[in-house]
């Protein structure tokens, strides 16, 4: 038995919890500072130095991710399997029980789990039977409200008759969502803990059964833990099993989820017999990044308070990068990848953060300019979201109607009443005529083919994509793509959506319409649409990164909590965009926002960048946004601001318009775009890109030896071939 392996890398306070005898145990400390660590120690010294079999250990974390790193982590620990032991999330955990105990649970099966599209598709349905007016009630706001119930523990029966018509119709559609799940053997992603709950409620002797299997039960994030998911925890605990909590009031952040950061306060109340240890030294990040994530954090009034300090020498101060606008800020976050890895680092070692998914599309197109490979964690790339393929769909029709993935795709997004019945009946039309799906459309209307209803339905989607057309033919790629958003429906499909989700897809369609106004066209003489379907089509498909290779790390805030990496470069330190604009009016959500930046400044151990833009599209417009408070609130003496030699001079004011855009023609440099030119360091390359005017003008140039780099003309003395 090798208890130094357990002990040895460990602090004292660490120790202490490891090898606790208390009964139930809390790790109550911030960034850094080895909870997780402590959690997967204490797991092996269970197992190795108390005997408990891996069968009788339950461990809950966060991601699917964090549960997998755990279990390998405890293996190699151990030096052999710790099969038996279970390791998940509430969910995945939920999910397990659910399929061993079917019967008592009540359900078929083979229950089917409904993901958040299915149960909104759901919902819809309900609305249907119901007669109920998606104009007056959104669809989104019901899911919202079922989801938020079912947080909470409560089914509709549970609900009190309401007066108010807001509350009534929510109950009623909640009574017949139920009624529909049921029936269907469906059980959405509230559900699964809902019931897992019930099962315990409900079957004493599982219950029971469970409370002698499990000798410890061992959370990871517990400040992220909602209420039902708290409930379920403590029936199982019960007043004989073991717990040990871990967790960071600092650090949470899915309370627009329904997590309570309260359970922290409630555990230490709900179990007397708790030793609570404080975690102080932190040991992930240089003494610059830990000093600046406790400046930031300690704005924040609403917290436990703690404190964290590191051995760490200083570092490297924190840099922070004012770029003229996102795509300067994009190409200043690719050089720094380029030199991180020329210093001999791995790329997945590095790490892009953000606040929005939308900000991820310029990032990613300066990654795939400079030929450095991304992976997108916790989310999809841009061009591969569901929105945004929505959107291409429609465009696409405008350019070839006889597209049927696009046709299929849109033809009834948003709903439009045109059945799958429909549709396959279409589709098989189409298949024996061999004709598109487009044309089967047009011939089953002319000669009725189709039941009254789906024909006027499918007509309408026809007159649709016609009108679209038309009145788009003369406008500019960026009107184009607005006009054909916002007629399609898209928009206002997404914005009723409640929560953040349908916001973040609001954002990401605005994004495309930006995205469309900075495309230029290879060749102008051509139309600037299709061009750009290809373009688009090119960056969701072959470009990507294979998932072994080395590539640097793309995510939002939220999904880095409990990761680490040497190099983070926090992009798009914005007011209005970080924090979100939704947040600034309300200081609990501001509050939360602080928490975000401080997970996100923490995840960083040796580097950390702060980039921003003065002036950046967003929402389909032009803004300038100052820097973010979080910035602000970072002691000057910890930053180091850069700048760039062969950087253009920018505007004196931040409120000035730059005279920078990336539209520019280079119409005055006696170069044109995908000339040959030759350097007299670089050698010969080829001219891919201008950007602003005179003295200020730079240019892109891909040589074939060095790559490609931005030069400022009036130095560059390129020759032209
Ligand atoms: P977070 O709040 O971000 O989840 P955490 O408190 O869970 O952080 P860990 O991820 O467990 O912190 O640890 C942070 C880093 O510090 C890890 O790289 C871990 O291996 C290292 N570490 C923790 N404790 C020690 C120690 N006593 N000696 C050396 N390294 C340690
Ligand atoms: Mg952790």
């Amino acid at each position: 038995m090798d208890v130094t392996a357990i002990l040895d890398p460990l602090n004292s306070a660490q120790r202490d919890a490891v090898s606790s005898q208390a009964k139930h145990l809390l790790v109550l400390a911030g960034a850094g500072s080895g909870k997780t660590r402590v959690l997967v120690h204490r797991i092996a010294w269970l197992i190795q130095v108390e005997q408990i079999s891996p069968y009788s250990l339950l461990a809950v974390t966060f991601t699917n991710k964090a549960a997998r790193e755990m279990r390998a982590r405890i293996e190699d620990l151990l030096g052999y399997s710790g099969q038996g032991m279970w390791v998940g999330t509430f969910h995945g955990i939920a999910h397990r029980l659910l399929k061993m105990h079917w019967q008592q649970a009540g359900l078929p099966e083979n229950f089917q789990i409904l993901d958040s599209d299915d149960q909104l598709r759901l919902v819809k349905r309900v609305y249907q039977t119901l007669g109920i007016d998606d104009s007056r009630w959104p669809y989104r706001q019901a899911q919202g409200f079922i989801n938020a119930q079912k947080d909470e523990g409560l089914r509709a029966r549970h609900l009190q008759p309401a007066q108010d018509p807001y509350q009534r119709t929510m109950q009623q559609i909640y009574t017949a969502y139920e009624e529909a799940c049921e029936r269907g053997g469906m059980v959405d992603f509230g559900e699964l803990l809902l019931r897992a709950h019930e099962l315990w409620l409900q079957q004493p002797e599982l219950l029971q059964h469970y409370q002698q299997r499990f000798r410890h039960v061992l959370v990871d994030e517990f400040q992220d833990t909602n209420a039902i998911q708290y409930a379920w925890l403590r029936m199982l605990a019960g007043n004989q099993v073991p717990l040990m909590a871990v967790g960071d009031d600092d650090q949470s952040i899915y309370g627009w989820r329904g997590a309570k950061v309260e359970n922290i306060l409630n555990f230490s109340r709900d179990y007397p017999d708790t030793q609570t240890v404080r975690l102080e030294q932190n040991y992930r990040s240089s003494k610059n990044i830990l000093d600046a994530a406790n400046a930031v954090i300690s704005r924040n009034v609403d917290r436990l308070g703690k404190n964290l300090w590191t051995d760490d020498p200083d570092g490297e101060p924190i840099a922070l990068y004012a770029a003229f606008n996102e795509h300067d800020e994009a190409r200043f976050i690719a050089d720094r990848l380029q030199d991180w890895t020329s210093q001999g680092n791995l790329r997945e070692e590095a790490a892009i953060l953000y606040r929005s998914n939308a900000q991820s599309r310029v990032l990613e197109e300066a990654l795939l300019r400079a030929g450095i490979p991304y992976r997108i964690y916790g989310g999809q790339k841009f061009y591969e979201r569901q929105e945004i393929r929505n959107a291409l769909a429609y465009l696409r029709l405008l350019v070839n109607r006889n597209d049927d993935a696009a046709f299929e795709r849109v033809v009834n997004t948003p709903t439009r009443g045109i059945g799958d019945k429909t549709v396959q009946g279409l589709r098989e039309l189409a298949r024996d005529e061999g004709m598109s799906l487009w044309r089967a459309a047009q011939k089953a209307v002319d000669e009725s083919l189709l039941p009254g209803r789906a024909s006027n339905a499918v007509a309408g989607f026809l007159a649709l994509i016609d009108e679209l057309e038309e009145g788009v033919v003369e406008l500019p790629l960026a009107e184009i793509a607005d006009h054909v958003i916002a007629r399609s429906g898209l928009i206002d499909f997404h914005r009723r959506e409640k929560g953040d989700r349908g916001e973040s897809r609001v954002e990401n369609l605005q994004e495309l319409i930006t995205a469309c106004r900075g495309f230029e066209p290879e060749d102008k003489a051509l139309s600037a649409l299709p061009q750009f379907l290809d373009q688009a089509a090119l960056d969701a498909g072959d470009r990507q990164a294979d998932a072994g290779a080395d590539a640097v790390q793309l995510m939002t805030l939220h999904s880095a909590k409990g990761l680490e990496f040497p190099l983070v470069i926090l992009a798009g330190m914005e007011e209005n965009l970080f924090p979100h604009r939704m947040s600034v009016e309300e200081p609990g959500r501001l509050e939360e926002e602080r928490r975000l930046a401080y997970v996100g400044i923490t995840r960083a151990m040796q580097k950390l960048y702060l980039t921003f833009a003065e002036s950046r599209q967003q929402y389909g417009s032009e803004s300038y946004n100052a820097v973010s408070r979080f910035v602000r609130d970072i002691p000057a003496g910890l930053i180091e601001e850069v700048r760039l030699r062969t950087h253009v001079q920018r505007p004196t004011s931040y409120a000035q318009k730059p005279t920078v855009s990336l539209s520019d023609s280079g119409a005055d440099t006696g170069l044109s775009l995908g000339q040959r030119v030759t350097h007299h360091v670089f050698g010969e390359g080829v001219v891919l890109n201008f950007e602003g005017n005179g003295a200020h003008a730079r240019v892109q140039v891909n040589f074939d030896n060095e790559g490609s780099k931005w030069l400022v003309l009036s130095y560059a003395k390129l020759t032209p071939l």
